[in-house]
């Protein structure tokens, strides 16, 4: 990451990795180091900072997603970042040690984002890539103008309560097809180890 860079506007690689220029990755990056910032920790390195996100699927703006992880480094290939599939766009940050805090986008800050001219086209089915840059960019530019306070409601969760599955690297193999397993998926049927899709049960 480019140090140099202005608070909330992510490097030019965030855009490549996330694939398309759009406001919403752009929106999370700000909000993952406004939650680093409010937390007090620098960006995750290995495996201790997650994020509950309280998105879904199937829903605009998931996009804030890949800013998050980008940001924070709380990536979904080291498991820290999971969702609640509740269709909202916040997210809480949680760090041992730390009081967690929960990031929302205000009401009334996507009420006033909605009339960008970005969204005209997005309601019509355009996907971001095949949106005009000016107009994307336009309403990128327009939340960089706006504070922190106006865009994110912050809340402090002192009662957050989460607890980091228990690592392991214990394996074995399955009994049907010899693949390596990771314990905690094991099956077992017979006293006999099966990875879930030749066990039979569902999970
Ligand atoms: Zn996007
Ligand atoms: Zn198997």
């Amino acid at each position: 990451m480019q140090m140099n860079q202005h608070r909330g506007v992510p490097p030019e690689w965030a855009f490549e990795f996330h694939g398309h220029r759009c406001p919403f990755m752009p929106l999370g990056f700000r909000m993952g180091q406004a939650a680093m910032a409010e937390l007090g920790v620098g960006r995750e390195q290995d495996h201790t900072l997650h994020v509950i996100a309280e998105l879904g699927e199937g829903h605009p703006q998931t996009c804030l997603m890949d800013g998050i992880q980008i940001a924070t480094g709380a990536t979904f290939g080291k498991t820290l970042i999971e969702k609640t599939h509740w269709g909202k766009l916040a997210a809480t940050f949680w760090y041992p040690g730390k009081t967690a805090v929960r990031f929302a986008l205000k009401a009334d800050f996507l009420n006033r984002f909605g009339g960008q001219e970005f969204f005209a086209y997005r309601k019509r089915g355009i996907e971001p890539s095949a949106i005009p840059a000016e107009v994307t960019q336009a309403a990128i530019d327009w939340t960089l103008f706006l504070s922190d306070d106006e865009i994110y409601l912050v809340t402090q969760r002192p009662d957050f309560a989460y607890t980091p599955p228990q690592g392991s690297f214990n394996r074995s193999a399955c009994t049907a097809c010899g693949e390596y397993v990771f314990e905690r998926y094991l099956r077992f049927r017979d006293g006999k180890p099966y990875c879930i899709p030749c066990s039979g049960y569902k999970g």
